[in-house]
């Protein structure tokens, strides 16, 4: 039998679509991703990027404070005995995650822990294909399966994730091992500069390495990186090896030249990739409109529609702009009004 609902993905977009339509009594089915060592080096565990940040310190209701015991009471043994011992910062990436699937099954959604490989959007109810080889049908579906930060795949680079490897300053750059130190940021466009402005305000000075002699940036955010005196730019480079230690996380980049010149060692505490993000949309294979950057399309203003009538998209895996957590949430919930709406309409 079709379900009526099918999500697809587990980042906040997924679990908000999720909670939204359980509540509305559309017994949704989740499907999580795969817990894979491929998925793990993509960084498409289910969870989503979320789950690859530590503290968050923007999501909105969660100031800091101890919340280990509210994670004992809130979720499930078997999964909150896998967690990492609790700070006191707040919650983390993680604990949001947990937090936010525990919610949505506490009000009936399923969860099924696989990939999605392919859909057949052709013909209704959809049907939807995952890596174990089950299929699923379903009259909706909701599609949030985010993006994945683009590194450069360098060793080191994976080494100190977590340790001073970064693609998102928003979510890390407050944090107190990025204080007044030197950090350097990789990339040449907006992303780059405006991760390089925001960790100016932390950073005693933020090294931003570009690839060519000239910014892809746009010109406001140009003037806005050569005017902020904690702002200086390594030109012709690019990030050849993040350096560091066991005890003391990411200490320095060496910086390898594209005209020539001699490697350069950069001391920093931090190194930040911006050098553009992929939506996770290759299992989609042309069944959905996407856009030149193979983000999946809305259609329609305001409204979660897709090219296909019955499928939604929310979160990052269609907004390459605002990529927050409390946005990519905010689009789960419309989507999970927009998909209640129209199942309505067809009377199912
Ligand atoms: P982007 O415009 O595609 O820029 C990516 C940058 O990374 C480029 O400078 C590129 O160098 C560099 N890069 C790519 N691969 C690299 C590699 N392997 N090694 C070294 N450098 C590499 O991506 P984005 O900055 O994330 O921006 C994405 C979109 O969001 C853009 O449309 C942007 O305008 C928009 N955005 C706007 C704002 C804003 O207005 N405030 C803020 C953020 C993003 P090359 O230049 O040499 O190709």
């Amino acid at each position: 039998m079709a379900e009526k609902v099918i999500i697809i993905g587990s980042g906040p977009a997924a679990w908000t679509a999720a909670i939204y339509c359980a509540r509305a009594a559309l017994k949704p089915l989740v499907i999580e991703g795969a817990l894979t060592e491929e998925n793990r080096l993509a960084g498409t565990l289910p969870l989503g990027q979320l789950a690859l940040t530590t503290e968050v310190e923007n999501y909105p209701g969660f100031p800091a404070g101890e919340i280990g015991a509210y994670l004992d009471a809130g979720i499930a043994a078997d999964r909150r005995r896998l967690m990492a011992p609790s700070g006191k910062e707040g919650v983390s990436g993680p604990e949001l995650m947990e937090l936010m699937r525990q919610q949505a099954i506490n009000f009936g959604a399923r969860v099924i822990t696989d990939d999605v490989v392919d859909v057949d959007f052709a013909a209704r109810p959809f049907r939807l294909s995952a890596s174990d080889g089950n299929t699923y049908q379903s009259h909706a579906v909701i599609v949030a399966t985010g993006a994945r930060a683009n590194y450069l795949g360098l060793p080191s680079e994976e080494k100190y994730k977590n340790r001073g490897v970064s693609a998102c300053a928003v979510c890390d750059g407050a944090l107190p091992r990025f204080r007044n130190k030197p950090l350097v940021v990789v990339g040449g466009g907006d992303s780059a500069v405006e991760e390089a402005d925001y960790l100016s305000k932390f950073a005693s000075t933020v090294y931003l390495v570009h690839r060519r002699d000239e910014l892809r940036a746009s010109k406001i955010m140009v003037q806005r990186a050569t005017t902020n005196p904690k702002i200086e730019i390594l030109w012709n480079r690019t990030l050849a090896e993040v350096l560091g230690n066991d005890k003391d996380g990411v200490t320095a980049a060496r910086l390898q030249s594209t005209v020539g010149q001699p490697d350069l060692e950069q001391a920093a505490t931090g190194v930040f990739l911006a050098i553009g993000h992929t939506p996770n949309t290759a299992f989609l294979k042309g069944k959905l409109e996407l856009t030149a950057k193979k983000y999946i399309k809305w259609t329609t203003a305001a409204r979660t529609y897709t090219s296909v009538e019955g499928v939604f998209a929310a979160g990052d895996v269609a907004d390459d702009y605002y990529r927050q957590a409390v946005t990519a949430a905010g689009s789960g919930c419309m989507a999970a009004l927009d998909a209640e709406r129209w199942l309505a309409a067809q009377g199912l």
